[in-house]
């Protein structure tokens, strides 16, 4: 039977739109000593804008942008689905393009046969990390220090150009973050990204611990370095890359408008994906607690 003080607790999580899908993980929640977030999507938007794009001598943007939005079109990550809509309003694609072969490699890129040819794009492991590394580097850097999001763009002759995307922190993630942080949490941010774009992110949220360039089962493998490090760990993602750490961690909580992987796997919803409702409910089950005991 459930006592009436987590009824209590979980209907006024509910009004606060913050679901608890068992009495359960009140309880663990109120143990919680750590909080992993992820970058895009959780603490930022997951609403990136395109700001700049570089492209090799012999290539326009226009072709560049148009092979890379054909594949990106079968994509649901945020930044396809941003590369998308930016190529729809900047160059009239009306040419119809073959995509053969799609591949979606979670936490890497896209790659297909576009019209015969091989192109692939995504982060720089996914695409040759010498080569990309290499293109436009002083440029790149500069970018990357800026907080963008580099996306690297690959043809059958090498790099064919680099898309910058800059994403924006949610307005609530530095208040969420610095309640967190006076109720003696500790905060972690966990990105796919590249070092040091997460260093200016992480600094725009306030975060001081972060873990740049995670794959997806790398996730799994930092939330449970952190819980032998602070103890029970809860982790906030929104993402099918955030899934596996979700149900790794003690207490797994999904961003309202995550994907449906993100909701199925999580512990908690933070329905209006309300950052600041996660510190409120921690004080709340801990005062739940002592009513219990
Ligand atoms: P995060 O952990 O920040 O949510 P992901 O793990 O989803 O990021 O992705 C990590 C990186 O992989 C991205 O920063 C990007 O460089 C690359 N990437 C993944 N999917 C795509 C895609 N569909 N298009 C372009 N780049 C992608
Ligand atoms: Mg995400």
């Amino acid at each position: 039977s459930i006592s009436p003080a987590i009824l209590s607790t979980i209907s006024n999580g509910a009004r606060n739109g913050i679901l608890f899908k068992g009495g359960i993980h009140l309880e663990r929640l109120s143990k919680i000593k750590a909080i992993a977030f992820d970058k895009t999507g959780t603490l930022t938007k997951g609403k990136p804008n395109v700001t700049d794009i570089l492209v090799r001598d012999d290539l326009t943007i226009e072709t560049v942008l148009t092979n890379v939005a054909a594949i990106e079109r079968y994509s649901t990550h945020p930044l396809a689905t941003t590369i998308v809509e930016y190529a729809s309003d900047h160059v009239d694609s009306q040419r119809k393009l073959a995509i053969e072969n799609m591949e979606d490699v979670s936490g890497f890129g896209v790659q297909a046969k576009v019209d015969g040819a091989i192109w692939k794009v995504g982060k720089a492991e996914f695409v040759g990390v010498k080569e990309a590394l290499e293109f436009h580097k002083y440029e790149v850097d500069r970018l990357s220090n800026e907080g963008k999001t580099i996306v690297f763009v690959k043809d059958k002759k090498g790099i064919a150009g680099v898309i910058a995307l800059k994403d924006v922190v949610r307005d609530e993630a530095v208040v969420a973050i610095q309640a967190l942080q006076e109720a003696g949490i500790q905060t972690i941010m966990l990105t796919g990204d590249r070092t040091q774009t997460a260093t200016a992110i992480a600094k725009e949220c306030g975060i001081s611990e972060f873990i740049a360039e995670c794959l997806p089962d790398t996730k799994v493998k930092e939330v449970k370095k952190l819980e032998q490090k602070y103890g029970k760990v809860a982790m906030v993602g929104d993402g099918i890359n955030d899934a596996p750490a979700l149900a790794t961690a003690s207490v797994g909580i999904a961003m309202g408008g995550g994907t449906d992987v993100a909701l199925e796997t999580s512990d908690i919803v933070l329905m209006k994906n309300h950052l600041s409702r996660i510190a409120d409910a921690i004080l709340l089950t801990k005062r739940m607690n002592r009513i219990i005991k």
